[in-house]
């Protein structure tokens, strides 16, 4: 160790850098510790393998760094969700989202029909609306942008209203990633991640973590993984190192694709609306270029012709991969309201990933789907 203080460095620095052994004669990439059991050390750490594991914690040094905390790593985004969850006391109250996540609605539907909670959803964008729904609540769910919707909230106004009130704050981060936000700096108590999505990125792995600066907080979320087992397998641990050291180069590159597409997407006919908070169309725009260090790399768009103009539009993609879920390098899209827990969306709404292909070959794949859904539409008429 060295007694110079270390110059504060870059996120694409400690994507790349932090969650290495760094003493002479370490492996560079460290290894995938496959084991369930530990020998005994002086130190009298923990001997099963369900308590610790050495991929996970180089996985946590990363994301702990990235986001300004410390991480837990679970075997899923949900699993992260349901160890923030459990912090809400039997009876208690949870303020969330109306366009949250499916799989976050579906957890507090879950939870609130077994008694154990309630849940107000409200309009996240809506700051009055999500103070007085704080009053007498236990924990505010705040997601932004939302999935699909891509509604873009003040994180810092929210928050700093449910602390006054005394309520804990977590903060789904899986689609501006802590390149584009950082929740914990705008005063979130926690923020958690689908790891499976930007952070892996290579549509490869499910994990999940939850980071804050509580180290009270972070110790009962090691807690809560050890006693229900919602724990990273170590391959899939390292899959989400290796596909976190490139995070900053793909989300880039992903990102100044979404904002082209955004904009042709809107400017075409077959297209009704782009959600997309990079466009000036966008209702948050302007939060969004305050609060956000880039657009993202989601893009949300009615196409005309509702449900059957979107079915055809993505039955005709032959690049981007027409399947659920989002964030890897390849480009996806689906209709979500075929979903039906997202019912309540546009019939037409198409989620679209932007991934790392060529943007220029991904236009060309688009449009042709997008004139093949239109003409279709003509002879339905
Ligand atoms: C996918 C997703 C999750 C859930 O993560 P899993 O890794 O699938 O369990 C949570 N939040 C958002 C915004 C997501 O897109």
């Amino acid at each position: 160790m060295s007694a110079e203080p270390q110059p504060a460095r870059a996120p694409a620095t400690l994507a790349v850098s932090l969650g290495r052994p760094h003493v002479p004669g370490a492996a560079v990439s460290p290894p995938i510790e496959v084991t369930s059991v530990y020998r005994p050390d002086a130190a009298g750490s923990p001997l099963y393998g369900r308590e610790r594991n050495a991929t996970w914690e180089a996985l946590e040094e990363v994301l702990g760094g990235l986001e300004g905390g410390r991480a837990v790593a679970f075997s899923a985004g949900v699993a992260a969700i349901n160890a923030v969850l459990a912090r809400v006391p039997v009876g208690g109250t949870v303020v969330a989202p109306d366009d949250a996540y499916t799989g976050t609605r579906a957890n507090l539907d879950a939870l609130s029909d077994r008694g154990l909670l309630t849940a107000r959803m409200v309009d996240i964008t809506d700051a009055a609306a999500v103070a007085t729904a704080c009053d007498g609540a236990d924990l505010l769910w705040i997601e932004s942008p939302t999935n699909p919707l891509l509604r873009v909230a003040d994180i810092a106004a929210l928050a700093a209203a449910a602390r006054r009130r005394g309520v804990l704050v977590a903060v789904d981060n899986t689609f501006a990633t802590p390149l584009g936000q950082r929740p914990l700096a705008a005063g979130a108590d926690v923020v958690v991640h689908s790891v499976t999505k930007f952070l892996s990125g290579h549509a490869d792995v499910i994990l999940g973590a939850a980071v804050t600066s509580d180290n009270a907080l972070a110790d009962a979320f090691v807690t809560h993984r050890t006693l229900t087992g919602s724990i990273p397998g170590p391959v899939e641990a390292w899959l989400a190192l290796r596909g976190i050291r490139s995070l900053p180069a793909r989300f880039a590159r992903a990102q100044t694709s979404a904002g082209l597409l955004a904009e042709r997407l809107a400017a075409h006919p077959g297209v009704e609306r782009v959600r997309y908070p990079g466009l000036a169309s966008h209702p948050h725009h302007d939060l969004a270029t305050r609060v956000l260090d880039g657009f993202g790399a989601m893009i949300s768009f009615d196409v005309a012709g509702g449900a059957a103009g979107a079915d055809a539009l993505c039955g005709a993609v032959s690049l981007a991969v027409h399947t659920t879920s989002l964030g890897g390098v390849e480009t996806t899209l689906e209709r979500r309201a075929a979903q039906p827990l997202d019912a309540y969306l546009p019939e037409g709404l198409v989620r679209l990933s932007v991934g790392c292909e060529d943007v220029e070959d991904l236009w060309t794949d688009l449009s042709q789907a997008l004139a093949a859904a239109m003409s279709a539409g003509r002879s339905r008429r």
